[in-house]
């Protein structure tokens, strides 16, 4: 019977975190991967935020196969007859960098192999099919007709995780209610990318947005050294009951003259589909189990805007601090695995999650806000929010009211003005759109 410390399931970010934490930590290791190479089935958009990798390899800058540098992150509503785009350029990131376009293909395939450099075994073109458990505790992994043997088995094997679904942990996920995420991977020469949007050598752009159609979506798009990676996110249940195939969509946003302007001759490389759990609450009490953890995707942990990787590599971090202890102490039940509960809390994880949640109602908020602004400045035929007496005075009385009284009228127009200003303002940020938001 073959056995090890520690099997992880997955060479996506997650188990190729948790792999090399626990290698660098001297523990024994396998990383199963179905792909014949790690990163060969996994999609992303992709930006990588990189605190958490920084973390983990400080110099990963100099070595891992990164596209551009993003500066730049735009947001754009082409849904009106005009195009509102807000351009948030940070001159920080030039020299201070928090974020890279990237390939999940070249990407995670550097990273599995920097766990196998840090001690970790991969084997690759290998598919867990289920569990073995035995006396209500998860005792290794079955590939086919092979059998592996462990102390702790980790799943990181994404959205349709068997490790979480075999082991009981979170339930099958209904995939009619997930996301779809389709992407295009265009060429684009790099002097052409740089003019349209804007960037200097070496600088990327993140371009997002809501398109809303018979089917709403999110749509990005990305720059990347000599291509573009433009994705849609929809909702899987929106496009069946609509009757809306995913990929008419996206060329109908890409079609969009401001969209157009930017992907002009554009030649495509690559299409892919993949699903995400956008949006499933995290539980952290579905994350462990008796000789078991769930990492990344696999325990749903990926933010509103969909950024997952940083909480997928996080997660197999503080999984990998969690199993040293169980080692020390020659106990994997739940009771001692729960401490992996314990160091993600230690983490700004949930923190991070909530302020996705915050930022995304900001956003909306501030779409929101300069649309109306907008909309109310230039409707010259609208009526006019001000009471009929009110513009009466404005217009005509005011020149002929004796000075003591106009002083009491425009002291009263001023405090009615400030109160229903503040009344707008306290509905509008602790009533109205927050309540809305959370509501949607
Ligand atoms: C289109 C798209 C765009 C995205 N854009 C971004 C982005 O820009 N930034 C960001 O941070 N996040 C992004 N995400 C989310 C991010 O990709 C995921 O949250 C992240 O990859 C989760 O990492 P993971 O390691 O948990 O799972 P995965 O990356 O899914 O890795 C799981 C690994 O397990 C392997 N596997 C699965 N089942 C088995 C099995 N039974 N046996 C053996 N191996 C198995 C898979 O082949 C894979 O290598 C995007 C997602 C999509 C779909």
């Amino acid at each position: 019977m073959d056995k090890v410390t520690c099997i992880v399931v997955g060479a996506g970010p997650a188990g190729s975190a948790c792999a090399y934490t626990l290698a660098k930590k001297g523990i024994e290791v396998v990383l199963l991967e179905r792909g014949r190479r790690p990163g060969e089935k996994n999609v992303a958009g992709f930006v990588l935020f990189t605190s958490v990798l920084e973390h983990l390899i400080p110099d990963f800058r100099k070595r891992a196969p990164l596209e551009r540098n993003v500066t730049r992150f735009d947001t754009v509503d082409i849904n009106c007859g005009s195009v509102k785009t807000f351009h948030d350029y940070n001159y920080n990131f030039i020299d201070d960098p928090i974020s890279f376009t990237a390939f999940r293909s070249k990407f995670d395939n550097w990273f599995a192999r920097e766990a196998v450099k840090a001690g970790a075994e991969l084997i690759t073109g290998m598919t867990v099919t289920d569990l073995i458990i035995e006396n209500d505790r998860v005792v290794g992994v079955k590939i086919d007709d092979d059998e592996l043997y462990a102390d702790v088995v980790v799943g990181a094997d994404g959205i349709h995780s068997t490790v979480a679904e075999k082991s009981g942990l979170i339930k099958k996920r209904d995939p009619k209610k997930g996301y779809l995420v389709v992407k295009e991977i265009l060429d684009l020469p790099p002097d052409v990318i740089n003019k349209r949007f804007q960037l200097r050598e070496g600088e990327g752009c993140c371009v997002e947005g809501e398109f809303i159609d018979d089917v709403n979506c999110v749509y990005t798009l990305y720059t990347n050294k000599d291509s573009v990676s433009m994705a849609i996110d929809c909702i899987v249940d929106d496009l069946k009951e609509k009757h809306v195939k995913a990929h008419e969509l996206l060329e109908k946003i890409k079609s969009h003259p401001y969209m157009h302007s930017l992907l002009e001759g554009a030649t495509l490389r690559e299409y892919q589909a993949h699903m995400e759990t956008i949006g499933e609450p995290i539980r952290p009490e579905c994350l462990y189990g008796n000789g078991v953890l769930l990492c990344g995707e696999a325990g749903t942990m990926i933010d509103i805007w969909g950024t997952g990787v940083p909480p997928a590599m996080l997660s197999g971090m503080m999984a990998a601090e969690a199993i040293e202890m169980a080692i020390r102490k020659n106990d994997y039940s739940a009771k001692t695995l729960k401490n992996y509960i314990n160091y993600l809390d230690s983490t700004s994880l949930w923190r991070t999650m909530y302020d996705a949640e915050k930022q995304m109602a900001c956003k909306m908020i501030a779409a929101d806000i300069m649309e109306k602004s907008m909309r109310h400045y230039y409707s010259y035929i609208e009526r006019e929010p001000y009471p009929f007496w009110k513009n009466m005075y404005l217009q005509f009385g005011k020149d002929f009211t004796p000075i003591f009284i106009r002083w009491i009228v425009t002291g009263w127009l001023h405090v009615s003005s400030l109160y229903s200003t503040l009344y707008n303002r306290i509905t509008k940020r602790f009533v109205g759109r927050y309540h809305d938001w959370k509501n949607d």
